[in-house]
């Protein structure tokens, strides 16, 4: 499997940078987003290392569409969020800031404005609480 030794969401797949994982299997993982654009936003990651989507081999493809949905139910079942964005940028002019593929979930919840920029919901308190409501 592709790793880069500099990436730091292979450092975070490895271990060597911590992060509230509420997801792994062989091939991918899935952890609490550090600067949220809602409350319960989760990235879920394949451990194979490409930049952007066009260069993921295809069977990772298809394990990041099943993990993408597996983890949407459970943000809905376990959150309640009544809606949910799925997002993923490919190039710093999408406003990709981590070149290894990522899929970002955010629950949507009722009467909250749709925004994709992070805001007040990145303090480590309140990570925790939702990774112990998603591990
Ligand atoms: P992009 O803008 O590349 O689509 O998204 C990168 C995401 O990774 C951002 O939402 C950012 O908050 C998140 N991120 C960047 N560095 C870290 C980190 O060290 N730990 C965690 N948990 N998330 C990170
Ligand atoms: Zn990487």
């Amino acid at each position: 499997m592709h790793k880069d030794p500099d990436c730091i969401f292979c450092k975070i797949i490895e271990g060597t940078i911590p992060s509230y994982k509420i997801f792994e299997d062989d091939n991918l993982v899935s952890f609490m987003d550090i600067n949220p654009f809602e409350k319960g936003h989760v990235l879920v990651v394949p451990k194979h290392h490409a930049a952007t989507i066009g260069e993921l081999p295809e069977e990772v493809l298809v394990q990041l569409a099943k993990a993408v949905q597996k983890i949407a139910v459970r943000l809905k079942e376990r959150l309640g969020c009544s809606g949910l964005n799925v997002l993923q940028n490919n190039g710093a002019s999408a406003g990709q800031t981590v070149p290894h593929v990522h899929v970002h979930l955010i629950p949507r919840y009722e009467g909250k404005p749709l925004r994709f920029q992070s805001g007040e919901y990145g303090s480590d308190e309140e990570m925790k609480t939702f990774y112990e409501k998603l591990r």
